[in-house]
């Protein structure tokens, strides 16, 4: 893509009402721009990584055999009712009035919706286990929306839900999700710690919550240091049961939950940490199908609650808390996985005909050999140029000027680690191919 011809709003300038580095860069290399409080535009390159990022979570969904449907944003105020939450839920719901007065909202998750998808579809045990998910836009009207995208009223978030039989059955598929995320977020490069969380009136320790950990994090963690001598990055192959036994017996809590005085862990190897939660799995056996009246019949003919679960990753905060784990003074650093472009081509020289020429021409080879390429193609100088390229955090930037094209010579610059090569064309189509 020209530069010339794209929408990319950079900004020189720090932005005031940004607190946190994911929140100013983000405005800065023009990816979102606020449209209302907590809620925002996503401009051509952000929404080039959201998608991306979704794309990780839907492979890895479906790898763990998840299916994915697509619910609506807006939902009937009934199904709230039938399940009792939807007085509980206080002023987070955004509560909708169409035109034949009908109560609707716009949903804040959507356990109540496919519990009644589930309800009058399916009747046989025989079709379970059954785990759907769904990437779409939530409404949470947070009493505080701040750090951008991070906390936003309106925000992405893959959701699924799992259906079983019975407890051996739901343990399974909550393992297989606990799995999927350990993966998930290993591919975005992200090291995200397990931490218990409350598995409200259910009890048993069936709810984590996956948080990277940062300075600007939300959540105070305190965990066994044997944690990080686990290599989560390591852990995009398969992963066996043993390894999720082991995780899951690592001492990771929240402050609130974390008691000093009978904490497990020694002193000595305790840390403490600020997290962002990325994800968070759940299990919360017949809660909904109680309520809502999902049974199936079973193996007897007997007609059983199913045992659910549901599992959320905030795909929209993720673009967030990749920012804040990959930057730099200059602008944002992508991960090749997520980054809007591979390679930025710099033109130096844009009044030089040759030195266009030459750039034109390899920007059509780049493009022919399916690399994505943000040209910048623009009558502006070198300076404006790099601090641009920085800023959008392309991982590979590639600088075309007059003096290496005598030489035959293009420069290859690796954002990440500023490390500089001159190729010719060749093999700089074989680096980047
Ligand atoms: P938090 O404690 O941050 O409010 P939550 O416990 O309300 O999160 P869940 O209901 O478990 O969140 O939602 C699943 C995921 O959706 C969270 O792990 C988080 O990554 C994301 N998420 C939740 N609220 C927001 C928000 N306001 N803005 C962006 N992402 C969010
Ligand atoms: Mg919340």
């Amino acid at each position: 893509m020209r530069l010339s011809k794209h929408f990319i709003p950079t900004v020189k300038e720090n932005p005031k009402e940004a607190e946190i580095v994911s929140h100013r860069l983000m405005l800065r290399s023009g990816m979102i721009r606020q449209s209302s409080a907590g809620i925002y535009i996503w401009l051509p390159t952000g929404l080039r990584v959201l998608n991306k990022i979704a794309n990780i979570v839907r492979e890895e969904q479906n790898r763990a055999g998840a299916i994915e449907l697509l619910m609506p944003t807006i939902q009937p105020a009934e199904l709230w009712q039938e399940s009792g939450r939807y007085d509980a839920y206080g002023k987070e719901m955004l509560r909708i009035t169409d035109r034949h007065e009908r109560d609707m909202l716009f949903g804040p998750t959507n356990e109540e919706m496919i519990t009644d998808l589930f309800k009058n579809n399916v009747k046989s045990y025989k079709d379970l286990p059954l785990n759907m998910y769904h990437i779409q836009w939530k409404f949470r009207d947070e009493v505080r929306p701040r750090f951008g995208i991070m906390r936003g009223r309106e925000f992405l978030m893959k959701d699924n839900y799992s259906f079983d039989l019975d407890f051996e059955g739901a343990k399974e598929s909550y393992n297989k999700m606990y799995v999927a995320y350990l993966r998930t977020f290993a591919r975005l490069g992200l090291v995200a710690i397990p931490v218990k969380a409350d598995s409200g009136a259910i009890g048993g320790d069936m709810s984590h919550e996956f948080q990277i950990l940062a300075e600007t994090g939300e959540s105070t963690l305190h965990y066994d240091k044997a944690i990080e001598d686990f290599d989560l990055s390591s852990l995009t192959g398969d992963i066996d049961d043993e390894t999720v036994a082991k995780l899951q017996s690592y001492y990771a809590m929240e402050e609130e939950k974390h008691d000093a005085d009978n904490c497990p862990v020694a002193d000595s190897d305790l840390k403490t940490a600020k997290g962002i939660e990325v994800g968070h799995i759940f299990y919360f056996g017949t809660k909904y199908s109680e309520s809502m009246g999902a049974t199936v019949a079973g193996p007897d003919g007997k007609e059983v609650n199913v045992e659910m679960g549901s599992y959320g990753i905030g795909v929209s905060r993720l673009v967030g808390a990749l920012i804040e784990a990959n930057h730099d003074d200059n602008g944002i650093i992508w991960p090749e996985a997520v980054a809007p472009y591979k390679v930025g081509l710099i033109n130096l020289r844009f009044k030089d005909e040759n030195c266009t020429a030459a750039c034109d021409a390899l920007y059509n080879k780049l493009e022919a050999a399916g690399i994505e390429v943000l040209y910048d193609d623009r009558d502006a100088g070198a300076g404006a140029k790099f601090a641009d390229m920085d800023l959008i955090g392309v991982p590979w930037q590639v600088v075309v000027g007059p003096k290496g094209l005598e030489k035959g010579v293009i420069e290859l610059k690796n954002r990440r680690t500023g490390e500089r090569v001159e190729l010719t064309e060749e093999e700089l189509l074989e680096k980047l191919g």
